[in-house]
């Protein structure tokens, strides 16, 4: 896994301005599928090297640290193997865990309407044909979306939460994508994907019709954890590049890393960014309430993000607001960890259950 990752960060890490610059990673995509990373948490039996948690935690931290969208590309990837792994029977895992090895697989849970109240908002319909099932509606803000295999598509069965199901479904005929234009993660593939009239077959739902709710939130809570390492390696760097421009840009006869205000300013960051390491890395190895562990590191590491982001640009002064510069990138991506994957404020009803019960 070490050697995979080292390689495909020094690919990244020439492209990740780029990847910014044009929403799109282009033959990167290519070298992703090839680097063996999309195996990470794929079950040996099925050909992957059968990681959890926290080499998934790894993964995101490393790529996050030279491309915050390719780390989410992966991180996502990951949500929808483990749906697969959680959530799916003997057939669907020896169908879709060989694909999901070399080509990129994502849940496809949020619709215009919201993606915080999935239970309300979700209204793309399944409707039950024989023994197929037809999609219709569209999805929106899906990550990898545009050029993903296997979408975890959660639809419309029923009335209400329970009328929500899972199903596996291949990208084929009456699928059709549409790039979104974010300011955030830019090329990590994010489109609106388009289902009409789209056959699944009935052996293609995860655990069974009315289960579409328990797939989305248990396959969500735990890979908070993995996203939140995402948000850990763009701190990282941005305290890293940080000190790099406080040490060498001359002011006031010496340096900036010379006065004392700049020093606290980026021992503040250091000082969270080491509770956010130890915190994530102690929660994933040892997960004892997903929904609320995975919550509290999601919040907590879209502070620290932000905090290391803003800071990062402050040092670099007026140059740290220049497009093509890494801290203004990360300054962007740094806000998605309050909203992708369940916003801040969705998060913290999830610590107050938890805590008021
Ligand atoms: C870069 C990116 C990648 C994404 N990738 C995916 C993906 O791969 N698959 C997928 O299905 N979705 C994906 N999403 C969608 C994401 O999960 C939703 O954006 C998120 O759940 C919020 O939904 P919404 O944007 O519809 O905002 P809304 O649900 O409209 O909420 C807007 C705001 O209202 C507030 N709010 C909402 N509910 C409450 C509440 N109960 N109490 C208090 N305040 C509340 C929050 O501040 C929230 O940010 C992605 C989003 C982004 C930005």
């Amino acid at each position: 896994m070490e050697k995979a990752l080292e390689n495909l960060k020094s690919v990244v890490s020439e492209r990740a301005r780029d990847i910014d610059k044009n929403n799109d990673m282009g033959d990167l995509i290519n070298k992703i599928k090839d680097s063996g990373i999309l195996g990470l948490i794929v079950p040996e039996e099925y050909g992957g090297m059968g990681k959890g948690y926290y080499e998934a935690c790894i993964a995101g931290e490393e790529l996050a640290k030279v491309s915050a969208a390719v780390s989410h590309s992966v991180v996502v990837h990951g949500i929808a193997v483990d749906a697969l792994r959680m959530f799916g029977n003997d057939d669907q895992k020896r169908e879709f865990m060989p694909k999901m090895l070399r080509s990129f697989a994502t849940i496809a849970i949020t619709e215009g309407r919201g993606g915080s109240d999935v239970g309300g908002a979700v209204s793309l319909k399944a409707e039950k044909s024989g023994d197929t099932y037809i999609l219709n509606g569209t999805k929106t803000l899906i990550t990898n979306g545009m050029f993903a295999d296997t979408f975890i598509v959660i639809g419309r069965t029923g009335e209400g939460s329970k009328g929500l199901t899972a199903f596996l479904v291949e990208r084929g005929d009456g699928i059709s994508t549409t790039k979104i234009n974010l300011s955030g993660m830019r090329g990590s593939g994010l489109a609106s994907v388009r289902f009409e009239n789209v056959q699944v077959p009935e052996s293609n739902v995860l655990v069974g019709e009315g289960k579409g709710m328990r797939v989305a939130l248990g396959t969500l809570a735990p890979n908070r954890i993995p996203f939140a390492a995402m948000g850990l390696g763009i701190a990282e760097r941005c305290l890293e590049l940080a000190i790099e421009r406080a040490k060498t840009r001359k002011a006031f006869g010496g340096t900036l890393s010379d006065l004392q205000a700049v020093q606290f300013m980026l021992a503040d960051v250091a000082v969270e960014i080491e509770a956010l390491r130890r915190t994530i890395y102690s929660i994933a190895g040892n997960i004892q309430d997903s929904s609320y562990e995975g919550a509290v590191v999601k919040i907590l590491s879209a502070k620290v993000a932000k905090k290391a982001a803003d800071t990062a640009v402050e040092i670099f002064g007026g140059h740290g607001l220049n497009m093509s510069s890494d801290v203004e990138r990360a300054y962007r991506d740094a806000k998605v960890l309050d909203i992708a994957e369940g916003a801040t404020e969705v998060m913290k009803l999830l610590i107050a259950r938890k805590i008021f019960s």
